[in-house]
């Protein structure tokens, strides 16, 4: 379903990613773990072009992200057609980004209206939907400033589920969280999992990614140096980088 083909990514000179490749089959839940610095938040932000890449290409559904080919060549499509296929990717960041001045509704149907994708009235029912699937049904009138970091990451989760996407990806969606609202915020991540959705989480909770993901990755240095099921990748590493690292967190 997406298939990341040696992507690499500089800034000013200095490469945080060295050609990574990865393809996630539809319904799979894959946990990207590696150091601070490491690239896996890059990694996230060029699989949705929010970042463009220097070389390689993502695709998703067999549909190029951010970029059209021509004779052979990559350009970088207009940002109007940019957006209208990013929404084939949800993304959930750590410090949730909902708008300050929208409620909770109104940060879940912005982007389903302003694509023109649907009524207001339709977007209404349709979010309503989604803030109840995340345990939220009472709060749709509420300002982000009037919900606790999870209930805030949850309307997070549904702006993200509102346009339909083929993959989510979340970047350490829980690390902004006091500890006691983390596991709501798991619970829900867990439930699209059990859905048979297709999720990317870049995540420091190793318990969850062993219970959660098919297969977790590890980047080192803007390289995939190991990867495969967590059983085996968090049970028995093979990678003395990741030996190191599993040893530090756990
Ligand atoms: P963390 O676990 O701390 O979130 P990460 O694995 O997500 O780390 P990235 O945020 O992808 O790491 O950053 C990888 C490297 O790229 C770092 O050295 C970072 O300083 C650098 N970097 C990231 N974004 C930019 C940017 N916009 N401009 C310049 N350098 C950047
Ligand atoms: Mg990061």
């Amino acid at each position: 379903l997406v298939e990341i083909h040696n992507v690499h990514k500089s800034y000013g000179g200095v490469e945080v990613l060295k050609g990574i490749d990865l393809t996630v089959q539809p319904g799979e839940v894959v946990a990207v773990l590696g150091a601070s610095g490491s690239g896996k938040s890059t990694l996230l932000r060029t699989i949705n072009h929010l970042e463009t890449v220097d070389r390689g290409s993502v695709t998703v559904d067999g549909e190029l992200i951010g970029y059209e080919q021509r004779n052979g060549k990559l350009y970088e499509l207009r940002e109007k057609a940019v957006l209208e296929r990013r929404t084939q990717i949800g993304i959930v960041f750590q410090n949730f980004n909902l708008f300050p001045h929208l409620t909770a509704l109104e940060n879940v149907t912005e982007a389903p209206i302003a694509l023109g994708r649907l009524s207001k009235d339709d977007a209404r029912e349709l979010v309503l939907g989604l803030l109840d699937r995340v345990g939220l049904a009472d709060k749709a009138g509420h300002y982000p400033r009037q919900l606790s970091g999870g209930q805030q990451q949850r309307v997070a989760i549904a702006r993200a589920l509102a346009l339909k996407p083929k993959v989510i990806l979340f970047d350490e969606p829980t690390s902004a969280l006091d500890p006691e609202l983390v596991g709501e915020v798991l619970d829900v991540i867990r439930d699209l999992a059990q859905l048979g959705t297709t999720l990317i989480i870049v995540t420091h909770e190793i318990g969850f990614a062993r219970e959660v993901a098919d297969r977790v990755v590890f980047v080192d240095a803007g390289r995939i140096i190991e990867q495969g099921p967590p059983s085996e990748v968090l049970v028995a590493p093979r990678h003395p980088r990741v030996q190191e690292f599993l040893a530090k967190v756990l």
